[in-house]
């Protein structure tokens, strides 16, 4: 059983909510708003598996909700609500810390099988980290496995803890930008179209708007770029999406 938490002020909605996820066998609480959903997280710090969070909120809306939680280093895995009408929310959304959204109005099952996505994924991100992991050096140059541990060009990424170390910092990935991360990598040198990129390492359905995932990517170069204006690992393939290089050679840039 997970716990989880919805935060939503249409009272209706909320419980319509409550009740369906507590059929699927989930425990439920309700936030009114973005402030009661911080309090409970942040200052009573009661445990929860995944957030539901809608973007809509009286006062604090769920992008600075997300932002808040992400900044206090409360990883809890986000999906956000958004409204149709504003595909922006879906960017903004994804920057402000968001691990996965569905915009309003949604169909039930839709949700259902979004926040099972989202808490297996946790799941495997919890047993990950209580597992022992290779150390570094001894990851095998150039591979990658969902519980390793990738090293390039003087940085360590482990996808277990979803930390990326660099020669002075180590950053906390979330979900999504490890998945887009690891995905790059697996097909290291291999072109990686922006739909594939939607559908088969997101879930998200191709009509997405694609720029979701530039978004992404200008984050991920200010991670692993020495100049992310002019990458050498994380390269655009213009009109057809990304490409990963591991150990560039000399004057391989963006095309
Ligand atoms: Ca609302």
């Amino acid at each position: 059983m997970s716990r989880v938490l919805v935060v939503e002020d249409e009272a209706h909605l909320a419980q319509g909510l409550r009740f369906n996820l507590e059929a699927e066998g989930h425990s439920v609480a309700i936030a009114g708003d973005g402030e009661s959903a911080l309090q409970r997280l942040l200052i009573s710090h009661e445990e929860f598996d995944a957030i539901v969070l809608d973007v809509m909120l009286p006062g604090k809306d769920g992008f600075a909700v997300a932002r808040e939680l992400r900044d206090a280093k409360v990883y809890l895995p986000i999906l956000m609500l958004t409204a149709r009408s504003r595909p922006e929310d879906v960017l903004q959304g994804f920057a402000s810390g968001a691990d996965d959204y569905l915009p309003k109005p949604f169909e039930l099952a839709i949700l259902l099988a979004r926040l099972q996505g989202l808490l297996r994924r946790s799941d495997w991100l919890r047993s990950a980290q209580s597992a022992n992991f290779q150390p570094a050096e001894k990851a095998d140059p150039g591979s990658v496995t969902d519980y390793g541990v990738f090293s390039f060009s003087g940085k360590t990424i482990n996808f277990g803890t979803l930390q990326l170390q660099t020669d002075n910092n180590t950053i906390r990935l979330t979900l999504m930008e490890a998945e887009l991360l690891r995905h790059l990598i697996r097909n290291n040198g291999r072109v990686v179209a922006r739909k594939a990129i939607l559908e088969d390492v997101w879930g998200l359905r191709e009509d997405t708007d694609t720029r979701a995932i530039d978004n992404f990517v200008v984050r991920l170069r200010r991670y692993i770029e020495k100049d992310p204006a002019k990458p050498r690992h994380l390269l655009t393939v213009r009109g057809i999406g990304y490409r990963f290089i591991a150990e560039p050679g000399d004057g391989e840039t963006s095309i």
